[in-house]
């Protein structure tokens, strides 16, 4: 399973999805278009249903059985209201279960903001149209997952067996509202309420001047038995720097794959560590599929099977019968 799949479009379908690009942004996304065979012309073309096409037949074409797909919340202040003009792209909640229901492959992930006056009936809504999970970037979103006011909304989930899965770590794909809710102690409140959360990146550094928040991962994972971390965008070269530590006893068994599709996925700073061999590194680089080709690379550093399948143990059982 690759927990960590990002959906995007245009609203170019009736999706209700859209794009706000400006500068950096735009080229990368540009760049994310062409990793995955698409063109980068697809952004103001029918980009809906070519990257649910390409992404269909890379996972039905992968080792990979079952994906969870990611939708992306809407930027909001802490009193629940829109924050105009922020964030970079949305991708309704509605859209992720639809795409989810025509294709037996994905697993939806929701994303909903705990300060939206409706957020609370969002969860159950989503949660009774077969939700796995609730994703959120704290940083980019403004979400303090630690503000008491939000308690009500983790207990929920913790009673609906609903896992977070939170971004932690700098990020440079997706503007940055607040930088310091990178840090993972973050999502501590959502831990004490009994919200089983996979700390997305292992909160690692995505830029080479964000501040390394590892430490402060691992010290949580010996404190808290219901955190994760994923290896989610690991073979990218800032976030790839702690894969030896996550190999470790007391780490490994605690993290599950993602692959953060489409971020490119680059086997050259594996093999620049030592972790891979060069035979790997040659090997992998002729997998055109990301999806497989992180499979492969995270095998080939020595991630062990139970690696890929463990995130099944998290999600709510009701919602994956035929997982
Ligand atoms: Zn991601």
């Amino acid at each position: 399973m690759d927990a960590h799949v990002h959906l995007t479009g245009n609203g170019s379908s009736g999706s209700g999805c859209w794009l706000r690009l400006r500068g950096a942004h735009r080229w990368l996304a540009g760049f994310m278009l062409r990793q995955i065979d698409l063109p980068a012309s697809a952004l103001q073309g029918d980009l809906d249903r070519l990257y649910v096409e390409r992404l269909v037949s890379w996972v039905r074409t992968s080792s990979v059985r079952k994906a969870v797909l990611l939708a992306h919340e809407e930027v909001y202040h802490e009193d629940g209201r829109l924050m105009e003009g922020f964030g970079s792209f949305h991708v309704p909640n509605a859209y992720v279960l639809s795409v989810a229901r025509e294709h037996p492959e994905f697993l939806p992930a929701v994303s909903i903001h705990p300060a939206r006056p409706d957020a609370l009936a969002e969860l159950e809504r989503c949660v009774e149209q077969g939700a796995v999970m609730m994703k959120c970037l704290p940083n980019c979103h403004n979400i303090d997952c630690n503000l008491p006011k939000y308690r009500l909304f983790w207990e929920r989930m913790a009673a609906l067996g609903l896992p977070l899965l939170a971004h932690t770590g700098g990020e440079h794909t997706v503007p940055v509202v607040r930088a310091e809710l990178a840090d993972p102690r973050v999502v501590t409140l959502p831990l004490e309420c009994g919200v089983t959360v996979i700390a997305a990146h292992c909160a690692s550094r995505s830029g080479l001047t964000d501040p390394d928040y590892f430490d402060a991962f691992t010290e949580m994972l010996r404190r808290y038995p219901r955190l994760y971390g994923d290896t989610s965008a690991f073979n990218l070269p800032a976030r790839g720097a702690h894969i030896r530590d996550c190999l470790k006893p007391g780490v490994r068994e605690r993290l599950i794959h993602g692959s953060d599709f489409p971020v490119p996925i680059l086997g050259l700073w594996a093999f620049l560590r030592g972790l891979i061999s060069l035979r790997d590194y040659w090997r992998c680089s002729r997998i055109r599929n990301s999806i497989e080709k992180d499979y492969q690379l995270k095998k080939a550093m020595g991630f062990e099977p139970e690696h890929f399948t463990r995130v099944a143990d998290l999600l709510p059982p009701k919602q994956i019968p035929s997982a």
